[in-house]
């Protein structure tokens, strides 16, 4: 008889009470894979945009979501080395982590220091990679200048604030409430703003000398983005990392001109094809990590059965840091 686990299916795309728990064959690992004991799923917005279909690629159903998690390798594939069973990894995949164990390609394994704990690992690998992209690798950002973290109390948002400090940049973090904003300080931001206060575009460029943030790592879009070309400085880039408003974003491109800006897109997934640029990304990660410079933050925990609640929770803003979810649970 096949090995049945707990999983999450969706079948039918849409709001995140599409997802529903089942009773799933165990994967086998393929050549290249590893079959991974999940522990802990770090959630992110992308997961909610493919399970409504809005994702940056089209999402095929029926499908187990999860794409990044970590837990201890408990089946090798062929042709793997280097990966014995009963490791404790950190994983990047597709899809399927929602799920007691999750198959994934060898590549797809991300080192951690062992000190992290399984949710912490979790937390680290699509924020952090992510961050570290937009300041350093497109956004080339250098000491002392402002960046602009909008989201600051998300995944993302607390990932890029302790890069950004731990690169000696000035952050001004942005987000919606003040208990979002108590973080970002506790965290490292220099100057905090309201993501709604009326006067936040000034606000933003009184804190950065009247110039504006040499870096905007943007992630709302829709109307905010021409707000975010306000709050460049001249010669300054703008990072499109997400859209979180899911609307379209107006570009007059005289804007761009007048000030000589930069806008840049990034997707780590295909960032990660660039394996120089993910190798120098996983040596400077890794350091600030064992450092203790850098702490993965984690959110709100779920047990698997309740995962379309912080899918949902998450959409719906009321969470900060990674989303958590312990399919073991
Ligand atoms: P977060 O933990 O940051 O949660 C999303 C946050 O977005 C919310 O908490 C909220 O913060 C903010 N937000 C702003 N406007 C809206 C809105 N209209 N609806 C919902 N949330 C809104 O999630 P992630 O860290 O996973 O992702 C943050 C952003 O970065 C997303 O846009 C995501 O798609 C993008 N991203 C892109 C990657 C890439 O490769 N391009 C990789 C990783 C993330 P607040 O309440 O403070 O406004």
């Amino acid at each position: 008889m096949t090995p049945t686990m707990r999983g999450m299916l969706v079948e039918r795309l849409g709001a995140p009470d599409v997802m529903e728990l089942r009773e799933l064959p165990v994967p086998e690992p393929g050549q290249g894979h590893v079959r991974v004991k999940v522990e802990a799923v770090g959630i992110n917005f992308a997961d909610a945009l493919a399970v409504a279909g809005e994702y940056l690629t089209r999402t095929r159903v029926p499908y187990t979501p999860g794409m990044e998690f970590a837990g201890t390798v408990d089946a090798v594939g062929e042709g793997v080395s280097g990966v014995q069973s009963g490791a404790r990894v950190a994983c990047l995949g597709g899809t399927g982590a929602l799920a007691e164990y999750a198959v994934v390609p060898a590549a797809g394994i991300i080192p951690v220091p062992q000190s992290l704990s399984a949710a912490q690992a979790a937390a680290f690998p699509v924020s952090y990679f992510t961050a570290y992209h937009a300041l350093r690798t497109l956004g080339q950002a250098t000491d002392g200048q402002w960046v602009l973290v909008q989201a600051a109390a998300g995944a993302l948002g607390t990932a890029s604030i302790q890069l950004a400090k731990a690169m000696s940049l000035q952050v001004v973090a942005m987000a919606s409430t003040e208990e979002k904003l108590d973080m970002a300080r506790r965290l490292g931001a220099d100057v905090t703003v309201l993501q709604d206060d009326p006067e936040r575009v000034q606000k933003v460029k009184e804190a950065t000398g009247g110039r504006g943030a040499a870096l905007v790592l943007e992630v709302v879009g829709g109307a905010r983005f021409q707000e975010s070309l306000s709050m460049t400085a001249t010669r300054g880039r703008v990072i499109v990392i997400g859209n979180a408003s899911r609307e379209t974003a107006l570009l007059h491109p005289a804007e761009l001109m007048k000030r000589n800006l930069t806008v840049t897109g990034l997707w780590l997934t295909s960032m990660m094809s660039d394996l120089e640029a993910t190798r120098e990304a996983a040596q400077e990660l890794t350091q600030l990590i064992a450092s203790g410079q850098v702490t993965p933050q984690v959110g709100p925990t779920y047990a698997l059965a309740d995962s379309a609640r912080a899918f949902q929770d998450l959409l719906d803003r009321k969470t900060t840091g990674k989303v958590i979810i312990e399919p073991q649970r």
